[in-house]
């Protein structure tokens, strides 16, 4: 998995996330008024000394003793009652939020362009969709809390201080920026070593996830020192990253604590002056004293808030890029209202990003509707860029694909491609039962379920089962061979009523018996369906109405199989190979 290198500012992040917050505004509302709340009551603690300290211990005292108590307990229940609310109407709000975001960017995962699927680092997607979003929204949200909690009293306080004593607060004043200068340099370095240190963590998962996807390969090719010191490295390399992480926040406390006590020293000792010059009371400086340590106590906690701050952020970078992936552009308009399944290809052409040769050069065929035909040809040829072509997935650059007659173009991608029941190379299942994903995406007809796993040969299996068509298959079907897991995938294709039947080396992985009785249940189905094979194997491709020989992205040679024989070419020399 490669690290993301290129990001946008952290701000312009913030800016995407706003979004969506915004229709929880409410919560957000509901919340600050509650922390408003606390900030007022905090302000009444050191006002609340002032008068004890000031009245309260005369002979005759101003007020009577229950009173103090009776204020106190009433103060610290009210303060209990908003700080929770505040809270739990913060995280209301994070969690909505977090919500719309995952929601938001599954979609972009379900209708990124294809380009982004062939680059994608395995696990990423996990990643950007499922950890991310939580992480980045927690961080920033814990941080909202911090701004809130510590925030509105810190202000409030301030005011009373203003209140109090002017000169007094102003010289506090003179210590923010300073503070503020120190903690903009510790916060870019925190901001610098915590994206090093994600990065890192990315290469490390990156690394197990290749080695747990690939481990027969590892064995096969005897690469487990190499993976080994590959681990080695980027395990290293987080450990390394982290320690810098850590020394880095470390050292951004006890720097702005540093420039507090400074400012603090300087601020008592003027306001001993102002004691013994202005006459003063020991009430009205203890309240001072005690206002000025709830602010610096407050003020210290938002001075953490700046990292929680960046590491969301940089954490949000991950989400954000995936909701900036272009979406695959579907220009067609128009629908089919029936579709038979004629197919009829002009000169099309398709060339990949970033390769120098075209995958399809000028290809033109027709199958008519209910024809069975045979794509053969030298790996390279053109064949499955020609089914991705059919599908909607590469985007030609010239020639056209007439469905029924239509400009496959001119039509929407989800109108072409419901067309098609494709069988692909790599089988794709998922982790649910058998029924479900025989009937994929649809409300299953166990009749129907059945007659496709009879037809693709598994209904024996799929009965032997211990819960039968309720079993479930384990991710991507692991608890099944390959040979199942292709014919699991035939039946789901069958399954589908779709004119155009698409087998891509669909029977690779079956013994003779099986593949047999899935020719048997494709014969059954001729003239109903249009068919197109891809095969290596003779077997497969001989009964096709009509079978194309494609060598770099065009036909050179088609027919049946006994006139291409007859034209002594290409097939006919692959036959020869085939049979010997
Ligand atoms: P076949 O299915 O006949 O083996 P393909 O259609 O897979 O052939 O490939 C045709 C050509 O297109 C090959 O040269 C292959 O390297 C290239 N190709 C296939 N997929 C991609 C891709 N996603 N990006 C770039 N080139 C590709």
């Amino acid at each position: 998995m490669t690290p993301r290198t290129e990001r946008p500012p952290l701000g312009q992040t913030f800016q995407r996330l706003v979004p969506f917050a915004r229709p929880h505004a409410r919560g957000l509302a509901a919340a600050i008024a509650a922390y408003v709340a606390v900030g007022g009551t905090e302000v009444l603690i050191p006002e609340l000394l002032k008068t004890a300290l000031n009245d309260g211990f005369a002979q005759q005292g101003a007020f009577s003793l229950w009173a103090v108590p009776a204020v106190l307990i009433g103060l610290f229940a009210i303060r209990g009652i908003f700080g929770f609310l505040g809270q739990y109407l913060l995280h209301w709000t994070i969690g909505r939020t977090v919500l719309d975001l995952r929601q938001a960017l599954m979609d972009a995962l379900l209708r990124a362009q294809a380009t982004y699927y062939v680059k994608l680092p395995g696990g990423s997607a996990v990643t950007q969709v499922v950890s991310d979003p939580q992480q980045a929204i927690q961080l920033l949200g814990q941080a909202s809390i911090t701004l809130l909690r510590d925030g509105l009293p810190a202000l409030a306080m301030l005011g009373y201080l203003f209140f109090m004593n002017w000169k007094l607060t102003l010289m506090t004043l003179v210590t923010l920026p300073v503070m503020a200068v120190v903690l903009k340099q510790v916060n870019q370095r925190v901001r610098r070593v915590g994206s090093a240190a994600y990065d890192a963590q990315i290469t490390l998962s990156s690394v197990v996830d290749d080695a747990a996807r690939a481990w027969k390969l590892i064995r096969s090719f005897d690469a487990v020192p190499f993976e080994r010191a590959r681990f080695a490295d980027a395990a290293t390399q987080v450990r390394r990253q982290t320690l810098k992480q850590v020394a880095a926040n470390a050292l951004s406390q006890p720097l702005s604590q540093l420039i507090a006590a400074v400012g603090l020293s300087a601020i008592v000792s003027m306001a001993l002056y102002q004691g013994r010059v202005e006459g003063s009371t020991p009430g009205d400086f203890a309240a001072f004293c005690t206002a000025l340590l709830l602010l610096m106590s407050r003020a210290r906690h938002l001075a953490e808030v700046a990292q929680p701050i960046t590491n969301g952020l940089i954490v949000a970078q991950g989400c954000t890029a995936l909701l900036d992936v272009p979406a695959e552009r579907d220009p067609g308009t128009g629908t089919l209202p029936e579709c038979r399944g004629d197919l009829q290809i002009q000169d099309l052409r398709l060339q990949y990003e970033g390769s120098a040769a075209p995958a399809l050069d000028g290809l033109s065929l027709h199958i008519p509707a209910g024809h069975t035909v045979a794509l053969v040809g030298p790996s390279g040829a053109g064949k499955s860029s020609l089914i991705h072509a059919l599908q909607g997935f590469a985007p030609p650059s010239g020639g056209r694909i007439l469905l029924d007659g239509y400009d496959t173009q001119s039509l929407t991608l989800n109108e072409v491609r419901r067309r098609f029941a494709v069988v692909s190379q790599d089988i794709v299942l998922f982790d649910d039962s058998v029924m479900s994903n025989v009937a994929y995406a649809q409300n299953p007809n166990p009749a129907r379920v059945e007659a496709a796993l009879r037809d693709a040969a598994l209904w024996d299996f799929v009965q032997s089962l211990p819960e039968g068509l309720h079993t479930r298959i384990g991710a991507n079907g692991s608890t099944l061979s390959g040979g199942q897991r292709q014919r699991l995938a035939i039946a789901r294709a069958l399954y589908r009523d779709a004119p155009i039947w698409i087998f891509d080396e669909a029977t690779s992985a079956l013994d003779t018996e099986s593949e047999r009785a899935v020719q048997e249940a494709l014969t059954r189905h001729q003239g109903q369906k249009t068919v197109i094979l891809i095969a290596h194997r003779l077997s497969t491709v001989r009964h096709a109405d009509c079978i194309f020989v494609m060598q770099a992205g065009r036909v050179v040679e088609s027919g049946t199989h006994s006139e291409l024989l007859a034209l002594g070419g290409f097939y006919a020399h692959w036959v020869t190979l085939a049979e010997t």
